[in-house]
């Protein structure tokens, strides 16, 4: 049963039972209207008052100042790789897209996974248009521990653009949201169900629709005119109702965001005391054994969230791998399974995983070693 397992996957990831167990009442019957909350339009009232009450919420999680617009869209993190550079581009007309750094390029790392080339060794332009990263990668295991020093705005509070990727990371750690022009994460892994998006951006990047950039420069630079659901002006124009928004999804991350605000005073530093004593408990029996595991990723940048590693015990990793992953399932400890890409075991740390099941599953990982 769901009280047996700790479940490790990467995303989707687990949901707090009563925050599903209310979500199941109000499908059928919200706040006794007698209609289920997914069936009311999402022009009512009550969907409104659910946004802002979620949008608040959010906003007093991660200290987000009301300089920052909080949108609730469509598409995945998949579709605000595009959207962001659609729009920021768009609202940059005068410069040009110069640079996108990667925070885990492969190649940088002897075709090794798991780095964070060195500051000093980015190419950033001198004054780039747009830098990208992704906080935390979700596939390796690397995270970057702090914003990078050279991205910082100077002293005139000026900077580059900063859009960042926090899809597996976000509410795990306080984020200097003043540095970032815009983040975005897809719900699915702490904060709600899959299906919904979120983008916090600076409102000085909502320029008026008139100021979209001329189609020649988009043309120019080989991107498509943004279709208007990827529009963050249009979306925010209409508090994230341009279209049919599924008020379900954001109820959902209502009322984990009101769990969370509840069982943490101090908000995301609270919750960062424990994804952090969470993840030491797992590297540290990890590291116990360096004949029987390795970690993938380099030490100063290997993720809090994702922790991946391979299980080098014997000639045969794939068969160490297998009775691993096998014996952990007969303790009701799954999803450990490592991307299919790169195979090995990966146990995702996101904010559903109580300290108890990291517990359990450090202590599982050093009775096998022992074994
Ligand atoms: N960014 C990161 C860091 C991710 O982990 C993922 C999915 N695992 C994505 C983006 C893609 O997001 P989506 O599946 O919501 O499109």
């Amino acid at each position: 049963s769901r009280s047996d397992i700790t479940y490790f996957g990467a995303g989707p990831a687990l949901l707090p039972t009563v925050v599903l167990e209310e979500g199941a009442k109000a499908l059928l019957n919200y706040h006794d209207t007698g209609l289920g909350i997914a069936e009311h339009s999402h022009r009512s009232q009550l969907a409104s008052d659910i946004i802002n009450q979620t949008k608040a919420d959010l906003a007093s999680c991660l200290d987000i100042p009301d300089s920052y617009e909080i949108l609730f869209m469509q598409g995945g993190g998949t579709g605000e790789f595009a959207a962001t550079v659609y729009n920021f581009v768009g609202t940059w007309v005068a410069r040009k897209l110069q640079d996108i750094i990667r925070d885990n390029d492969r190649k940088t790392n002897g075709g090794k996974f798991g780095t964070i080339p060195e500051e000093s060794t980015w190419k950033l332009s001198k004054d780039p248009a747009l830098v990208y990263f992704c906080a935390n990668e979700t596939v390796d295991g690397v995270e970057f521990p702090d914003f990078p020093q050279s991205l910082q705005p100077g002293p005139d509070g000026k900077g580059p653009i900063v859009i960042a990727d926090m899809s597996s990371n976000i509410l795990t750690k306080k984020i200097p949201i003043n540095n970032f022009s815009a983040i975005f994460f897809g719900a699915q892994k702490n904060l709600g169900l899959t299906g919904i998006t979120v983008v916090v951006i600076k409102k000085s990047f909502l320029p008026p629709a008139t100021s979209q950039p001329p189609a020649s420069l988009m043309r120019q630079l080989g991107l498509p005119i943004p279709p208007t659901i990827f529009q963050y002006e249009t979306i925010a124009k209409n508090n994230s109702l341009y279209n049919t928004l599924s008020i379900f999804d954001v109820y959902i991350i209502g009322q984990v965001l009101g769990k969370f605000l509840q069982t943490y005073p101090d908000k995301v530093e609270g919750q960062q005391a424990v994804s952090d004593k969470k993840a030491q408990l797992i590297y540290d029996a990890i590291e116990a054994f360096p004949e029987i595991y390795k970690i993938i990723p380099n030490k100063a940048v290997r993720s809090r969230i994702n922790i991946c590693f391979r299980v080098t015990k014997g000639d045969d990793i794939d068969a160490a791998e297998r009775v691993f992953l096998e014996e952990g399932l007969a303790q009701g400890l799954i999803g450990l399974k490592g991307h299919r890409s790169l195979g090995g075991i990966r146990a995702s740390n996101y904010n559903s995983v109580p300290l108890e099941g990291a517990e359990k599953l450090a202590k599982f990982i050093r009775a096998f070693a022992m074994s």
